[in-house]
């Protein structure tokens, strides 16, 4: 785990001032941290039954489909307003200031589907929370919710205690 953490980058002041953003792309770029990172969430849902792997954008898309690709599930995006082209179902959630809107196709999920979210970090819960939500409304079963970081500090765990959490990198 220390080589993986190694390959995160704070970045002070982004996407605002007072904002430490870990990014992801010195991992990206890496290939063991690429492969193992995607091998350790792949080995979290080694016994469970997932039908297909859900992700939102940006980040979210590129770990989530490469979990898909690797346990051998399809992919489905949840996407801002306006992005996706045909039916979708829309969840509104609130952020520190105002709200954001999720989208996701109607038939991305089938009922009664076993479902693995995965994102790349878990802050307040509030992204995955609506994600999980979207998912259920369409009759999904939520298996898990996988994330490459965790920032233990800003409690996102609370939010999301019904679900089972999984998370690489903590701090
Ligand atoms: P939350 O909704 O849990 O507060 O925020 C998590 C969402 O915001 C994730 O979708 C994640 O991509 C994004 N996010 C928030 N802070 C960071 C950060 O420091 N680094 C990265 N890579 N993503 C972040």
């Amino acid at each position: 785990m220390e080589y993986l953490k190694k390959l995160i980058r704070d970045v002070p002041d982004f996407p605002k001032v007072g904002v430490l953003f870990k990014d992801i792309t010195p991992l990206l770029q890496d290939a063991k941290g690429l492969k193992d990172s995607i091998a350790c969430i792949a080995s979290y849902v080694e016994n469970k039954k997932i039908d297909i792997v859900v992700g939102a954008e940006a980040r979210g898309f590129i770990l989530a489909t490469t979990v898909a690709f690797s346990i051998g599930t399809g992919f489905v995006p949840i996407r801002k307003p306006g992005k996706l082209p045909y039916e979708k179902a829309s969840m509104t959630y609130n952020l520190e200031y105002g709200t954001d809107t999720l989208e996701i196709h109607k038939d991305g999920i089938k009922k009664g589907q076993q479902v693995l979210m995965v994102d790349d970090l878990l802050a307040t819960g509030g992204t995955m929370n609506a994600c999980c939500k979207l998912v259920e409304s369409l009759g999904g079963n939520i298996v898990g919710c996988a994330f490459l970081i965790e920032l233990g500090f800003l409690n996102g765990r609370d939010i999301l205690s019904k679900y089972d959490l999984f998370s690489l990198i903590k701090y």
